[in-house]
């Protein structure tokens, strides 16, 4: 035996350094949105021919623009939530939920939008009657949900199945979002809950996106004390599984409020 050797390193200077980054990003974002919601207002007015009658051109210019401010609307909202978790700021308000309601409301909000698109897409829904209601912040269980069904759609061609199934193991409920989309290849199943990372697929490529969805739901399904995962053998067409884990309400559980 030799000795020891420790090496201290004082990383007052980075914490400080990540601290700023976060509340800079926070601070940006935050003043984005004032801006944009005379645009997104004017814009949707201009749409109804509140300033008369749109020629072809002017409509898709207009059009044009909504497009890109609804990206950009996404994608601050995206970076807001991004430093909030960061800084640890997110406040969880726990109560009981029945899951099969907010798959069904999305179910809506997908099919939907799929009408808009032109884009046919089949989901189907295999949720037992007698699912346990699952104990969580209803605002950001929906926002999980979302990011996931919305993925499976964004990256299948049309007509193809989504398939969502949700059943109970032991003290958790297990969701699987599943689809016949792009796929992703193995090498890339870690990177894709980076900030920012979109795979180079020419599908992904061609849809609006930040890049950001995946990181935020893995941040909130862990906040929940539940775990997400993902299986795709990266072969386009056979597409990918995304599960998560959220916990089982128990009924001695009193509703509470977390910081
Ligand atoms: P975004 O969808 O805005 O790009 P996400 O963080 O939700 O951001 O997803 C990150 C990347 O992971 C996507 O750009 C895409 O490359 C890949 N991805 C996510 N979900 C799927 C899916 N269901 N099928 C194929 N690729 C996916």
């Amino acid at each position: 035996f030799l000795g020891t050797i420790s090496i201290f390193r004082d990383i007052t200077h980075q914490v400080e350094v990540e601290r700023l980054k976060s509340e800079f990003v926070a601070t940006v974002s935050h003043e984005l949105r004032t801006p944009m919601t005379p645009i997104k207002g004017y814009v949707e007015f201009l749409l109804m021919g509140g300033a008369g009658q749109l020629n072809e051109q002017q409509l898709e210019f207009v059009n044009i623009i909504k497009t890109n401010i609804d990206r950009l609307s996404i994608l601050v909202d995206d970076l807001l939530d991004v430093s909030r978790i960061e800084a640890g700021k997110v406040s969880l308000t726990f109560q009981p939920i029945d899951l099969r309601e907010v798959v069904e409301g999305t179910t809506e909000t997908i099919l939907q939008q799929s009408q808009e698109d032109l884009r046919p897409v089949n989901i189907e829904v295999d949720i037992p009657d007698d699912l346990p209601s699952i104990y969580g912040d209803i605002e950001r269980v929906r926002q999980i949900v979302f990011n996931l069904m919305d993925n499976a759609y964004k990256y299948s061609p049309e007509n193809s199945r989504i398939l969502i199934r949700a059943f109970q193991d032991r003290f958790s409920v297990q969701m699987d979002v599943t689809d016949e989309g792009v796929g992703i290849f193995p090498d890339e199943h870690d990177k894709i809950f980076e900030r920012f990372y979109r795979s180079e697929n020419q599908m992904v490529m061609a849809t609006p996106g930040t890049g950001l969805g995946l990181p935020i739901v893995k941040e909130l399904v862990e906040l929940h004390n539940g775990k997400i995962w993902l299986t795709s053998s990266g072969v386009p067409g056979e597409g990918s599984t995304f599960s998560f884990t959220l916990p089982v309400y128990q009924t001695e559980q009193e509703p509470l409020l977390y910081e």
